[in-house]
């Protein structure tokens, strides 16, 4: 049966409100009121988006809530409070905070977007600049060639699931969306932000990874949705972690540091870490560079074999870089038996990945997934295989350029953390870790992130996306994602003029 007739879940979550406030969040736009403000309630009366507020029988106004604020293009309204005081009292700018935030890679814009996808569940606009970076390359180069919105589209009837077994036997597991979450070990993140991301995954129905820090106890209700991380560490390994999962995923390299591997610095191994990982608490701990057990296909398929043997029914993923024969690695693991091929490019990875690392030595993921894609259709077996990439996906637009140069879907982490908050400030692995509570073991810091609320604003994050994939797929007249693969046709590079229709 081709993928797109196989049925398609219908039964997915709604959006849900879930206010920012719990974190100290940034605003665009700063509305400033001067001590020669009468409170006279001008501005209150004007401001139709409920900025300025004067109570009734107060004698002072409020301060401005400068959320609301749409800012100085407001100056073409009638009701410009700015131009209405009597005493000149007011200004309105971008917030300085606003300007300083996130990096070209994640704008404050994109940013910005990201909190406003996770508080509302509503898609962006396909053209809205939080879609797209300013880092000049990459994927902020590459763009569709959009056709004009559809009048109308109904979501239910667009199926965005992807298959995550296709090799014709074992467990078929079927995602309703093309994206799972990355791994991102204990340690790394924090305990609630793991349980954050399993919650959500387990109301889309999709995965999110264990990362290579263990299997904390707190994530076994969630099983089902988790994927437990066999990496170089073998950091909490162990033979029950591995049976109770539905994929294991075996790390071989990482995009953002390929050959280098991984560490965990001294102050974010407490002892609850150091419990999970069987070391030694306060120590910085290192995952060495490569398996040392695997130098052929012969090997790995040993690595694959194993845990098949401690869980038959497991589904195996095998995550690599992006060296320059990527396409023979990844026929060799299929060959090997996995069932997912996941592609990790260079453009992601935590403040922990050094920034030499990341430029420098993986090819670029826009590179590597036609590459392979081709590779594995000249051999025949493109359709045995599940070909996922990730490496710095941060939009909808992101994973849906993913798809369209040949990839059946993406694995996604950073975005999940600006869902939580992230402001990209690349404090993750240094001293207690993450001031807003999300990458740090901290005991203190990491309350500042609630289970439950982390989990609805991924879940939001979520929907937002699939109704932006929805948008896309109808405007080219598809109705299911999987007939988006490959087709590099609908891209355009931003270095080469457009030709024919679409912006
Ligand atoms: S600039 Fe416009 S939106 Fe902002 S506070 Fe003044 S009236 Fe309201
Ligand atoms: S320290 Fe926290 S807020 Fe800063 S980049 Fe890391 S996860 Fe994001």
């Amino acid at each position: 049966m081709a993928e797109k007739d196989k049925a398609c879940d219908k039964d997915l979550p709604e959006a849900a409100l879930v206010p920012s406030e719990q974190l100290k969040f940034i605003n665009r736009f700063t509305v400033t009121r001067a001590d020669a403000c009468i409170s006279c309630g001008m501005c209150a009366s004007l401001c139709p988006y409920g900025v300025h507020k004067r109570i009734e029988g107060h004698a002072r106004i409020l301060p401005p809530d400068d959320r609301r604020c749409i800012g100085p293009s407001c100056e073409v309204n009638y009701f410009f409070c700015v131009a209405n005081c009597p005493t000149n009292s007011l200004s309105v700018g971008t917030s300085e905070t606003f300007i300083s935030m996130g990096d070209p890679r994640w704008t404050s814009e994109m940013i910005l977007a990201t909190w406003a996808q996770s508080e509302t569940g509503r898609p962006l606009p396909l053209d809205h600049p939080g879609n797209i970076g300013a880092s000049g390359g990459g994927f902020d180069r590459l763009h569709f060639r959009l056709p004009e919105p559809k009048a109308k589209f109904d979501p239910d009837e667009i199926c965005t699931a992807i298959d995550l077994n296709r090799r014709g036997s074992g467990p078929m597991i079927r995602i309703p969306i093309p994206i799972y979450g990355g791994g991102m070990s204990f340690g790394s993140v924090s305990l609630y932000t793991m349980l954050a991301r399993a919650k959500a995954a387990k109301k889309w129905k999709t995965f999110t990874c264990t990362g290579e820090g263990g299997y904390p106890e707190a994530l076994v209700p969630y099983k089902d949705n988790v994927i437990t991380q066999v990496a170089t560490g073998l950091f909490g390994v162990r033979e029950e972690t591995i049976q109770r999962t539905k994929i294991v995923e075996f790390k071989y390299a990482q995009g953002a540091k390929p050959g280098l591997g991984g560490h965990l610095l001294h102050d974010k191994n407490t002892p609850e870490v150091a419990r999970m990982r069987e070391a030694v608490p306060y120590t910085s701990l290192f995952s060495p560079f490569p398996f040392h057990s695997v130098y052929s296909v012969e090997d790995h398929k040993k690595h694959l074999d194993w845990a098949s043997a401690i869980n038959p029914t497991a589904l195996m993923s095998v995550k690599v870089s992006t060296p320059n024969d990527v396409e023979m690695v990844s026929v060799g693991s299929y060959y090997a038996g996995a069932h997912i091929v996941h592609l990790d490019g260079g453009y992601g990875g935590t403040g922990a990945a050094p920034e030499i690392a990341k430029k420098n030595i993986a090819m670029p993921i826009e590179y590597a997934i036609p590459k392979v894609h081709k590779f594995l259709l000249n051999e025949g077996i493109r359709d045995q295989v599940t070909l996922l990439a990730s490496g710095g996906l941060r939009t909808a637009m992101d994973v849906a350029k993913t798809i369209a140069l040949g990839a059946d879907g993406a694995v996604t982490g950073t975005a999940d953390l600006v869902a939580l908050g992230c402001v990209r400030c690349g404090n993750c692995e240094s001293g207690r870790g993450c001031p807003r509570g999300i990458a740090t073991t901290d005991p203190i810091l990491d309350k500042l992130i609630d289970a439950d609320w982390g989990a609805e604003r991924i879940s939001n994050l979520y929907n937002s996306w699939r109704l932006q994939w929805c948008d896309l797929l109808s405007r080219f007249g598809m109705t299911d994602i999987a007939e988006l693969r490959g087709r590099t046709d609908l891209l355009r590079h931003a270095d080469k003029p457009a030709k024919g229709g679409g912006k």
